[in-house]
C-alpha cells in the first residue's frame, strides 16, 4: 500500500452508517488516510482537484503511504456524536476529515480529541458547532401548513418546507416526532425530506424551492404567534438574531412583526386588562382554575358548535386517571364527563368489580364535542376529532395528568391511546398489558371504549369487550393498592 496511484476510491452511497461500516473496515486493516479517496455518490466524474483534500497528512501525493499492523477498532460516544454531526454537515471532505480522524484516533492517539487545536480536530468541531446551530434553526423556525391528504386516516397532513443549509435533516426531526407525534407530517428541505405517518419516520429527496403555500395556514401562523408574542419581553436584537432574514420565507409570522413591535404599548395595556380568549391552558395546577380557563379555549374550532367544554373531574388526589375520547351529547348539555350511556356503562363495570369511581379521576382527550346534524332530527351525530383537533387539546390534558399526577393512566379507546403515546394505536395491540415506560404515567393500560361496546354486533362480542375494561380496572386499582 503506497501511493495515490494505488489509492482506494471509496463511495459513500448510504450516509453516515455507510461511512461507518466502509471506514471502521478501512481502519481495522490499517489503511492509511492517504491511501483512500472518498468519493460522495454525487460526485460521479467529479473533479481532480479533489485530491488535494485527500492529502492533509502533510506530504504530497507521490510519497508512500506508512503501513501499519491491522487492529481492532473502537470508537468513543463523544467521536461518534462528533462524527455524526459532521456527517450530516454540508462540508466538503468530510468522509476524509472523518477517516483521518478515527485512523488518528486509532493509530496515533486515542485522545486526540482533547486537543482542541490540532487542525483537524478543530475543523470537525466547527462543523459540529455549526450543525448544532442549524438544527436549533429546524426546531425553531419550521412553519407547518395543513393540507388534505387522503392517503392519512385523518384525511389531513401538515407540511412545512424549509431552507436549509446542511442535509441534517435527520437529526432534527426526532425532535418533531416527539412534539407533534400524533398527526401526520412531512418536512421538505433541499437536501431531504422527513415524512411521519404516526408510525414511522422515513426520509426521500429533497425540495429545492417551496411549494406554493395556502393562506389558511399563515393566517393560522399569525394569530398563533400574536398570541404567544409577549410586548413585555420584546429584546429586538435577539430577534434579529434570532430570525436571520434568509429564514424569512418561511415565516410567515416574520411580515407581521414590525406591526406588533410598533403597536406593544397598546399591547400591553391590553395584556393587563387580561384578554378573555385564549388556546394554551395557563401554567397552574389548580384543576378548577383550569376548567375555567378552558371555557375559553378556541385552539380549535370545535368550540364553535359545542354547549360547553367538559373539563376532567374528580380528586386532584386520584391514583387513577381514566381518559376518554370527547364528550358526547350528554357530556356536552351537562358540562361533565362520562353521564351519557357510555358512562353509565363505566360506572355499572366499575360497581362491579368494587371501584370507587368519586377516586378516579376522569376525564377525555378532546373538550369539545364534535357533531354533525341529521336531516330532519334532533339527533347530534358524534364525529371523531381530527388529527390537529386532538393536538389542539393536547395541552389542557397535559396539564391535568401534571396536575393529578397519577400512578396509573386508563386509556379507553383508540383517540385516548393516540393522546398518550402520539401515535395510532390499535386496542388489541395492548391487551392486558401495564406500558411502564410511557412519559405521562409510571402505569398505562389501554382497553376498550364502553362506546365500542354499546355499538358491538352482538352480545358475545359485548361481553368480551366488557370483561377487558373491567379487568384493566381491576388491574389498575391493584397497581394503585401495591404502592
Ligand atoms: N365518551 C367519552 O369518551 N367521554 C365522555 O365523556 C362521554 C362519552
Amino acid at each position: 500500500m503506497s501511493s495515490v496511484a494505488s489509492q482506494q476510491t471509496i463511495e459513500v452511497n448510504g450516509g453516515f452508517a455507510d461511512f461507518r461500516a466502509k471506514a471502521g473496515a478501512l481502519a481495522r486493516q490499517g489503511v492509511h488516510p492517504r491511501a483512500v479517496y472518498w468519493k460522495e455518490p454525487q460526485a460521479e466524474g467529479a473533479n481532480l482537484s479533489m485530491f488535494s483534500l485527500v492529502d492533509k497528512m502533510g506530504a504530497d501525493t507521490q510519497r508512500p503511504t506508512p503501513q501499519v499492523a491491522p487492529r481492532p477498532v473502537t470508537v468513543t460516544p463523544e467521536f461518534l456524536r462528533l462524527a455524526e454531526a459532521v456527517a450530516h454537515s454540508n462540508s466538503h471532505g468530510k468522509w476524509d476529515l472523518l477517516y483521518r480522524l478515527l485512523y488518528r484516533l486509532t493509530f496515533e492517539n486515542k485522545r486526540l480529541l482533547e486537543i482542541f487545536t490540532d487542525d483537524d480536530v478543530k475543523a470537525a468541531l466547527d462543523i459540529q458547532k455549526k450543525i448544532k446551530r442549524e438544527i436549533h434553526k429546524i426546531h425553531a423556525f419550521v412553519r407547518f401548513e395543513l393540507v388534505k391528504d387522503e392517503n392519512e386516516p385523518s384525511g389531513e397532513r401538515y407540511v412545512a418546507w424549509m431552507k436549509t443549509d446542511h442535509p441534517c435533516l435527520k437529526l432534527a426531526a426526532p425532535f418533531f416526532k416527539r412534539r407533534f407525534g400524533d398527526r401526520s407530517f412531512s418536512i421538505f428541505t433541499p437536501f431531504e425530506s422527513a415524512h411521519w405517518n404516526l408510525k414511522e419516520l422515513t426520509f426521500t429527496e429533497g425540495m429545492e424551492f417551496a411549494p406554493n403555500r395556502g393562506e389558511s395556514m399563515d393566517e393560522l401562523w399569525k394569530s398563533y404567534y400574536k398570541s404567544t408574542y409577549n410586548p413585555a419581553r420584546i429584546n429586538i436584537s435577539m430577534m434579529k438574531k434570532e430570525l436571520p432574514v434568509r429564514y424569512w420565507n418561511s415565516l410567515p409570522e416574520a411580515e407581521i412583526i414590525r406591526d406588533l413591535i410598533q403597536t406593544s404599548p397598546d399591547r400591553l395595556r391590553k395584556m393587563a386588562l387580561n384578554q378573555n380568549v385564549r388556546a394554551e391552558p395557563p401554567v397552574t395546577h389548580d384543576l378548577n382554575e383550569l376548567g375555567a380557563a378552558l371555557k375559553s379555549c378556541t385552539a380549535c374550532p370545535l368550540y364553535k358548535t359545542a354547549t360547553h367544554s367538559v373539563m376532567g373531574e374528580g380528586p386532584r388526589e386520584a391514583r387513577v386517571m381514566i381518559i376518554g375520547e370527547q364528550p358526547g351529547d350528554t357530556e356536552d348539555l351537562e358540562g361533565r364527563p362520562f353521564r351519557g350511556p357510555a358512562g353509565q356503562l363505566l360506572d355499572r363495570v366499575m360497581d362491579e368489580i368494587g371501584f370507587d369511581r368519586k377516586l378516579v379521576y376522569v376525564t377525555n382527550a378532546v373538550k369539545h364535542f364534535k357533531w354533525k346534524p341529521v336531516a330532519g332530527s334532533k339527533t347530534r351525530l358524534h364525529q371523531r376529532a381530527s388529527g390537529s383537533e386532538m393536538h389542539a387539546c393536547k395541552p389542557w390534558l397535559e396539564r391535568e395528568i401534571e396536575a393529578v399526577k397519577p400512578d396509573v393512566i386508563v386509556c379507553l379507546g383508540a383517540t385516548a391511546a393516540q393522546a398518550i403515546f402520539g401515535r395510532i394505536c390499535k386496542i388489541s395491540e395492548f391487551k392486558d398489558r401495564v406500558i411502564t415506560d410511557n412519559p405521562y404515567a409510571p402505569n398505562v393500560l389501554v382497553s376498550y371504549h364502553p362506546s365500542a361496546i354499546l355499538r358491538a354486533p352482538d352480545e358475545a362480542e359485548k361481553a368480551s369487550m366488557e370483561d377487558s375494561i373491567s379487568r384493566s380496572l381491576e388491574l389498575a386499582l391493584a397497581l394503585t393498592e401495591k404502592n
